[in-house]
């Protein structure tokens, strides 16, 4: 069910998904999504948020690797 207009109309689509962190913005190309089609609402499965915060995570490891090797 939609969390914005309660509509169940939903298709199966992908979006893009973008996120800010520290200076950087990282975007996510083509993950895979409900599509509200009353109001354009983007759900993402429970799987899909988790496999976005394994990716997040990882890449703020990186990032912090990168800026200051002795975290
Ligand atoms: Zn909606």
């Amino acid at each position: 069910m939609c969390g914005s207009c309660f509509s169940d109309d939903k298709v199966e689509a992908v979006t893009d998904f973008s996120y800010e962190y520290a200076n950087y913005v990282v975007t996510i190309h083509d993950v895979p999504c409900l599509k509200c089609r009353v109001c354009g609402e983007v759900l993402f499965a429970g799987e899909i948020s988790g496999q976005i915060e394994a990716v997040a995570d990882t890449i703020k490891n990186m990032l912090e690797g990168n800026d200051n090797g002795n975290v």
